[in-house]
Order: structure tokens, then sequence, then C-alpha cells
């Protein structure tokens, strides 16, 4: 019977997926998902606590987020005369960006660099729109030529190129992304995801007024927020409204808002600690490259694309000795037999160092 039910209800291509695996990390050093090891300052939660105890649960969000949306635009680097739109992380953003260009009528394309982050390609199959993926070249540069050539012929609504990339951890060639928002023009809008934007120090917001066909795309997990859920778009007013229309109304929940709204005010404290994770990303880096047969990729995010002898057999032992880490060998060709790690504090990512080296030692 419920089989039935699933067949005649749900569509073929949801029944043909895996959902988004998350493991339980429970017992296990965690370096798979790109988090800040950090909490705040004890001194800084006491005082979120007062400030959670005052928020609002019996009403719905004000849906203007006036206040936390001044917070982001002043503290953020959003130009004048440009502000943003919420989501309930920058997952929330990629969907509502898609739908508001997924026609009905006729094919729509969504295109990004591949590899990519991949809930570029789930978004956009959710929507029903055809993803359309370019491969990087063999040193993960955009392939300038083939993007091109993949604009002017399959014409999409939009691009994602995240920068720095997931998973690859490098910076696209600046002159490269201005090449392909020319092209895009007034066909398709270029969202740069800039969910790393902290680690790299490096960010398109200030070219918004450059191209009306341009967006900016962040978020606070990377940051160390990844738990409270929100990340936002930088847009022209003339996209931020039709965006809008998409988004549902109390997508981030007031619990959220307060803790944005404190966590914006300390962002020191926030940047602190993404530089701190910089530092030990030199380190680990060194650390790694020195081992035999490993590869490290250059990164400008909080973890290291790695290329190791057999990223099975390393993943499996990693895992007995309780560490998780993704194994992306699947992925895509040009990631064969690569893993990437959650750049972390000292000791974990020594714990990495040491049980990686011991794996490659017992193979
Ligand atoms: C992690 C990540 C995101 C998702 O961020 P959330 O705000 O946590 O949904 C978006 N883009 C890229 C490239 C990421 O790696």
């Amino acid at each position: 019977m419920t089989s039935k039910l699933i067949e005649n209800t749900i569509r073929p291509d949801v029944r043909a997926l895996s959902s988004y695996h998350v493991p339980d990390a429970s017992g296990y050093i965690k370096l798979d998902a790109m988090e800040n090891p950090y909490q705040l300052p004890e001194r800084l939660r006491n005082e979120l606590a007062m400030r959670l105890a005052d928020a609002v649960l019996n009403r719905y969000p004000v849906p203007t987020y006036a206040t936390l949306k001044q917070k982001i635009r002043a503290t953020l680097g959003v130009p004048e005369g440009f502000d943003v739109i919420l989501g309930n992380g920058s997952d929330e953003i990629i969907s509502i960006v898609i739908s508001a260009v997924a026609r009905t009528d006729r094919r729509t394309v969504i295109m990004a660099p591949v590899p990519a982050f991949v809930m570029f390609a789930r978004s956009a199959q959710m929507a029903g729109c055809d993803f359309v993926g370019v491969p990087l070249t063999a040193d993960f540069s955009l392939d300038r030529e083939a993007m091109l050539a993949a604009i002017a012929e399959h014409q999409p609504a939009v691009v994602f190129l995240a920068y720095p990339n997931n998973p690859t951890g490098n910076l696209f060639d600046e002159a490269d992304i201005e090449a392909i928002v020319e092209a895009l023009g007034d066909t398709g809008i270029a969202v740069v995801d800039e969910a790393y934007g902290p680690f790299a120090k490096a960010s398109f917001m200030d070219r918004l007024p450059r191209y009306p066909n341009l967006v900016v795309m962040r978020t606070l997990s990377k940051l160390g927020l990844a738990g409270i859920r929100l990340g936002y778009l930088a847009a022209g007013a003339e996209l931020l409204e039709q965006f809008d229309k998409v988004r549902p109304p109390y997508n981030v929940n007031v619990l959220t808002q307060v803790a944005a709204e404190f966590a914006l005010d300390h962002i020191d404290v926030l940047n602190a600690q993404a530089d701190a994770i910089n530092a030990e990303r030199s380190g680990l880096a060194a650390a790694l490259s020195a081992l035999p047969g490993v590869t490290v990729f250059p990164s400008r995010a909080n973890f290291l694309l790695v290329r190791v002898p057999d990223a099975d057999s390393a993943c499996s032992q990693l895992l007995a000795d309780k560490i998780m880490i993704k194994n992306m060998s699947k992925m895509h060709g040009l990631l064969a037999n690569c893993i990437r790690v959650t750049v972390s504090t000292p000791e974990e990512n020594t714990a990495f160092v040491d049980a990686l080296r011991a794996s490659l030692e017992t193979r």
C-alpha cells in the first residue's frame, strides 16, 4: 500500500534520489563540514542567553528584518544603495534564486563550473531546471572559453560561482569571473557565492554597482554560526524585489535574528577566529605535504582538498580512528583520490595528520 502511494504521488526523480547524507558525528572529530571549531567566548554566550530570553517568541518575526539587515549592510561591506535578502542558510537563498527563474513554459538552465557545491545542481533539479556543469581545468581554474561557449549555447538564467570554490578551495581568477558576468549581460544572473569570504578576504561585493546582473551571496555558517542558519544575498533593488516575492515571509526565525544581530555586534571575535583558522591552515598544509604520496591543493577557505594514494582506504581508516572527513573521489573525475578536510583546532589538526600518516603506513 505504502509503495503504491509513493509511486502514485512522489516524483520519479525524487524517488530516485538519495537524501543528503549527514552522518551521526557523536564521539567523532568532525572535520567534514567546514564548521568553525570554536564557540563564542563564555562571556558572550552568557550575554547572548539574556538577549535570547527577551526574544518575542509568541509573535511571528517582523518580516522586514530591518535591524538585522542594517547590521549586515554596515558590518559586511554591502555597497551604498544596495540591500540584502535573508535566507534560512544560503541553501535557502540558492533555491529562492532558482525558483524565481525556473519557468514552466520552457527549458531553464542553471549553470556552474564543476566540481561545485552540490546544492546548485540539486536545487536546480528540484525546481525542474536543467543543470549544466562546465568542468574546471586540471588545476581547478575556470575554463573561460568553455564557460563562455556553454553560456552561448545554453543561455543559462543563473550561473553560480563559488568564490572560493567548494570543494577545491581556490579563488577563481577575477578577470575570468568578470568575463562570465559580462557574457551573461541582461540574459543571465551571476551569483558569486562567498560562503568562505571570511577566510579568503576577497570579495565581489564592491563590484555590485558595476554589474546589474551580479549578486553576491554569503552566510554566517562558515564564520562560526552554522547552527543558527543565516545566509544573505546582496543585490540591486530591482532583482531583490523579485527574489523577495519568492522568499517565504517568515523564513528567518526570531532566535536566529537575535543571535545574528548579537554576533554582528561582536564580529571582531568571529573574524579573529577566522584569522586563527587561516594561520592553522598553513601549518596543516605543510604537515600534510610532507607525507609520502600526498598532494595538498592551494586553499583560501577553511578547508583543504588533499589527494592521497587511496582515498577510500584513507577515509575508512580515519573513520575507524573516529575522525570524519569527506571523501570527494567519486564526485568528479578531477577529484580522483581526493579528500576534503576542515581546518580545525591545533589539537584536532594534529590528530588528523597523525591518523592519516598511520593510514598511509598500514596501507
Ligand atoms: C557551506 C556552503 C554553503 C551553505 O551555507 P549555509 O548558509 O550553511 O546554507 C553555500 N555555498 C557554499 C559554496 C558552501 O560551501
